[in-house]
């Protein structure tokens, strides 16, 4: 998005705002920390300004994310539609992946706001600010908060830092930009305790995450070529560890680490039978986005996901074969 075009949105969206009291703010099933985050940033803030802001998410809040300042307030939705004349979708690339309850909680909203980082993103809101060269759609959000000049309580100031800072694998990440360190560098100086929050994210894992790992471990498996890494969880293994579903998260990183592989994928069998895909391509010449969107999935173009029917073995089959094909093909 050019300069002109985020400054219309942006006066758009101070509009929506100054319009209307009550709002609800939502991410995507699954939540990470730039889905909890985005939502906690943008709900503290319209909060301060003294709107009525409901925080709904479908899975709610993950063991790992109670941490977070505020996160309590995030609820998983409730059966009817709540009294929300706006409602914003945060961090999420369609809106079915906001879930089917939060959509009925939506109900009652006479406008839609999308803000997403997803370069598979349609644009599904009234007002959409979406931009696929932002790392994290907490830096979407920080830009436009300093932009609109909207309030940063404690609250606001954490959310941003936890959501960049996972969607960057900590500041790692290509995506990440001066703007990113810049922004860094301002929640520091606005009172973040940078060791506390890192602290908090991630050296404070269940001790099950590391069963987890072992048995992930057990399944590894790699193309002859040394490029095509991968492993799986199957739902037993889940019932037996008793894991929760965000143990798993970030857990590819290991995969993806391996020199010479170009593209790392985690397949995860869900409670109903449904697979979860997530792929993440080391090569700018394989974008696993393109590879997602051919099994309904999306994402970005080195991060991305899809949930497709079963069984494990075919699933597989199909997705290691696209795959295959974008590697050889080098697109
Ligand atoms: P994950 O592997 O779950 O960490 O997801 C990688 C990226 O792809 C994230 O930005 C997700 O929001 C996105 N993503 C994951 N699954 C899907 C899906 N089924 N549809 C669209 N985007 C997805
Ligand atoms: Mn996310
Ligand atoms: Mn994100």
């Amino acid at each position: 998005m050019n300069m002109e075009k985020t400054a219309e949105v942006y006066s758009e969206i101070a509009k929506v705002i100054a319009a209307h009291e009550s709002f609800i703010i939502m991410s995507h099933v699954r939540p990470d920390g730039d889905a909890i985050g985005s939502q906690l940033a943008l709900g503290f803030s319209l909060k301060a300004m003294g709107k009525t802001v409901y925080l709904v998410n479908e899975d709610g809040v993950p063991e790992s994310l109670e941490f977070m300042k505020g996160s309590e307030v995030v609820t998983q939705p409730p059966s009817e539609p709540v009294d929300a004349d706006v409602a914003i979708a945060v961090d999420t690339a369609t809106k079915p992946r906001l879930g089917e309850n939060s959509l009925v909680a939506a109900g009652k909203a006479k406008v839609w706001i999308n803000i997403d980082h997803h370069i598979s993103n349609p644009c599904y809101g009234d007002v959409n600010l979406i931009d696929g060269t932002k790392p994290a759609t907490g830096q979407i959000l920080y830009e436009l908060i300093k932009a609109l000049e909207m309030p940063i309580p404690e609250e606001t100031r954490d959310a941003i830092y936890v959501a960049v800072s996972t969607d960057t694998g900590s500041f790692q990440y290509g995506s990440t930009t001066a703007e990113t360190y810049e922004m860094g560098a301002d929640l520091i100086r606005q009172g973040l305790d940078v060791g506390k929050i890192n602290a908090d994210t991630y050296d404070n894992h269940p001790y099950r995450r590391l069963e987890l790992m072992r048995a992930l471990l057990n399944t590894l498996d790699i193309s002859a070529d040394g490029q095509l890494a991968h492993w799986e969880l199957l739902h037993q293994t889940q019932v037996d560890l008793k894991l929760q579903p965000d143990d798993s998260e970030g857990l590819i990183d290991l995969i993806r680490g391996v020199r010479g592989v170009r593209v790392a994928v985690f397949f995860e069998e869900l409670d109903g039978g449904k697979i979860r895909v997530s792929m993440r391509s080391k090569d700018k010449g394989v974008n696993v986005c393109e590879v997602a969107l051919q099994f309904g999935g999306g994402g970005h173009a080195l991060a991305a996901g899809i949930r497709m029917p079963g069984p494990m073995v075919e699933a597989k089959a199909k997705v290691l074969a696209a795959l295959g094909e974008s590697m050889a093909g080098g697109n």
